[in-house]
């Protein structure tokens, strides 16, 4: 049976060094979710990728993505799809060493529908 992992909204991976990669639609969904225009959301909230090909939010002075508030995220009805999708449609050896999502067994539809979920809403992370 898939295992689905039930994040515990611990904001772990919301401290991590790295980067949140934006693609342009989660950028205006952001800036409208702020009242702001997506320049000057890009402007106060972003910074451009060691890459250099593309945008990812700014950090906090102590690393901390800038959204992070408290024990929670600023933005999480309009978070971006890296933050929703972890960690169960990407992660990387020994994640769960670090993160505290809890490891379920569930059949092939409740795996289905609550990826659905992830993807619609990102309620399955903090
Ligand atoms: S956008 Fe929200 S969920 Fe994503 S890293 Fe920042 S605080 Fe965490
Ligand atoms: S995905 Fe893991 S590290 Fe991130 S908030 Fe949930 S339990 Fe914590």
């Amino acid at each position: 049976m898939p295992v689905f992992f039930e994040c515990q909204r611990c904001t772990a991976c919301c401290r991590w060094p790295g980067q949140v990669r934006l693609a342009d639609e989660e950028i205006a969904r952001l800036a409208a979710f702020k009242g702001l225009s997506e320049f000057e959301f890009i402007q106060q909230f972003t910074r451009v990728r060691p890459d250099r090909r593309g945008l990812a939010l700014m950090d906090q002075p102590d690393g901390a993505c800038i959204f992070l508030a408290g024990e929670g995220c600023a933005v999480q009805p309009v978070k971006p799809q890296q933050c929703r999708d972890f960690p169960n449609l990407w992660n990387f050896p020994g994640f769960e060493k670090v993160c505290h999502a809890i490891p379920r067994e569930v059949d092939d539809v409740e795996y289905a529908r609550r990826i659905a979920r992830i993807r619609l809403t990102g309620s399955a992370k903090a």
